[in-house]
């Protein structure tokens, strides 16, 4: 009988340590493991479930969970992009693509902070310029009260930090003085970094002075690591004033340092006045009185052309690949590691606006090439006339999740964030969806990111879908693992007790 209650401990306590020290039990052990056991592990719940996936998180950025997430405002959708506006010190991050192919996009005086954590803003369209106006200057200082247009309207000590900007279409026509560019039309003390803008920037105006940049229209700051792949087109509409005129690929005039950035510029421009172009900077001038001002243009690459007309007897056609005019010589301390392969294309015919595309008559065909879990998807239109092709209709980065689970309650608005992990590359994927679409435990397929209601099965509970999301394979594997052992101990000893007593 000693031999047998020795055995009963010895398989208690193996199947105890089994317990303790087996992964992935979270949920497995709760209606077995003793209840001190069980509550540590409820407390763990959260935890565990992120662990999932963060271990796993390859490609895109994903925010971390916590304090940081605390910080700044979580954000989805279109609704949590328009919020910035109420409230622009904030702090804001994205969580997954937002496309704004719906919306008519008012641009944003701005002070807080943007981080993309590498999620894009999908077709933002901008077609006219915000309520802000500031004071610009040209070469000879000469004030201009002017308005601005781009995503923001201006951005005034703040930060956009990792955001790409696709089918980004900025296309204004004014009567005043005004500077566009793709991210901000004014910058000032602003910090733009580590972003992506491809699209079109485009301004027609007849005041007196205007520029385009294909990342920031006006101002001071620094623009780093950032990619600009943008189709810049500047319009003079009064051929009888001459107006000056500036075009750059990353900002058409100030002192923003430029650190590290590439440009791919494809600019056209057409003015009756004086022109400052350059495939990095249109005209470089410190124009406050901060005299000590020590300037960065450093290991930017530039590639592409600017087609331009000067229609001036006057001429001065300022066209260079990295500053077109430079006001500043001295401010500049370090300016090395540039590189361009870049072409200005002057032209003699002032009759006609040069545009990207002037087929008298074009024939489109439509291409759509599909998202991928790295890349976004989009229409690739070409002209069968004469080859003149963009892209356009930009879409979210495509993930296969199989099993969601809500994170939080639903919002006032009965909406709920749900999260769950790419079966592809592992990428933790957040959405903010309808409280029901939220608790369908199961996605089978290629759903993309925001198509929340498709072929899913209905779980009535969200607690239900939460507390299985994920874990029930691991789980039962590992318990029928255990019951297996535990019946062969039990077996082993049952039979050596049999035998001590014969
Ligand atoms: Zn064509
Ligand atoms: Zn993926």
């Amino acid at each position: 009988m000693k031999l047998a209650r020795n055995l009963i401990v010895l398989v208690v306590a193996f199947c105890l340590a089994a317990i303790i020290t087996a992964p992935d039990m979270s949920f497995a052990t709760e209606a077995s493991a003793a209840p001190e056991a069980t509550s540590k592990l409820n407390e763990s719940q959260s935890s565990v479930s992120q662990e999932v996936g963060s271990q796993t998180t390859t490609g895109e950025q994903v925010a971390p969970q916590g304090a940081a997430s605390q910080e700044a405002t979580p954000v989805f959708d279109a609704e949590g992009l328009l919020a910035m506006a109420s409230d622009p010190y904030g702090s804001y991050r994205l969580m997954c693509d937002v496309d704004l192919a719906n919306i008519a996009w008012q641009p944003i005086e701005f002070h807080g902070t943007l981080l993309g954590d590498g999620h894009a803003i999908l077709n933002a369209s901008v077609t006219s310029t915000g309520q802000a106006r500031r004071n610009t200057y040209d070469g000879n200082m000469k004030e201009y009260v002017t308005s601005f247009a781009g995503f923001f309207d201006t951005l005034e000590g703040a930060t956009v930090q990792n955001v790409v900007f696709l089918g980004l279409n900025v296309d204004v026509s004014t009567s005043e003085p005004t500077f566009v560019g793709g991210i901000c039309g004014y910058m000032d003390n602003a910090v733009i970094e580590g972003c992506t803008v491809g699209g079109d920037v485009s301004l027609a105006t007849s005041g007196a002075s205007f520029g385009v940049g294909g990342i920031a229209g006006f101002g001071r700051g620094r623009i780093a690591d950032c990619v600009a792949d943008v189709t810049l087109v500047c319009r003079d509409l009064d051929a009888y004033q001459k107006d000056e005129q500036f075009m750059g690929g990353a900002y058409g005039v100030g002192y923003a340092d430029l650190l590290g950035n590439t440009i791919i510029l494809r600019g056209y421009d057409s003015d009756h006045g004086y022109v400052h172009n350059g495939g990095m900077v249109g005209m470089y001038i410190v124009y406050d009185e901060s005299a000590n001002h020590a300037g960065i243009v450093a290991n930017n690459r530039v590639q592409g052309f600017i087609t331009f007309f000067e229609d001036n007897e006057d001429r001065r056609a300022y066209c260079e690949p990295e500053i077109g005019e430079n006001m500043s010589m001295d401010a500049i301390t370090t300016r090395e590691g540039n590189t361009s392969d870049f072409t200005p294309d002057e032209r003699f015919e002032y009759d006609r606006d040069l545009l990207p595309h002037t087929c008298e008559n074009p024939q489109w065909t439509e291409e759509v090439i599909a998202g991928t879990c790295t890349d976004r998807g989009r229409t690739q239109r070409t002209c069968a006339n004469c080859g003149y092709t963009y892209p356009c209709n930009w879409t979210p980065t495509v993930h296969e999740v199989r099993e969601w689970s809500a994170d939080g309650e639903p919002d006032a608005s009965g909406q709920v964030v749900r999260k769950g992990t790419c079966t592809r590359c592992g990428t933790q994927v957040f959405e903010r969806v309808s409280a029901d679409a939220a608790s369908s435990s199961t996605v089978t397929g290629e759903v993309p990111a925001g198509d929340a209601a498709s072929g899913q099965s209905k779980v009535s509970e969200m607690e239900t879908s939460e507390a299985s999301g994920g874990i029930v394979p691991s789980h039962l594997i590992v318990g029928i693992v255990l019951g297996v052992i535990v019946l062969a101990v039990i077996a082993i000893g049952v039979v050596l007790v049999v035998r001590a007593r014969m």
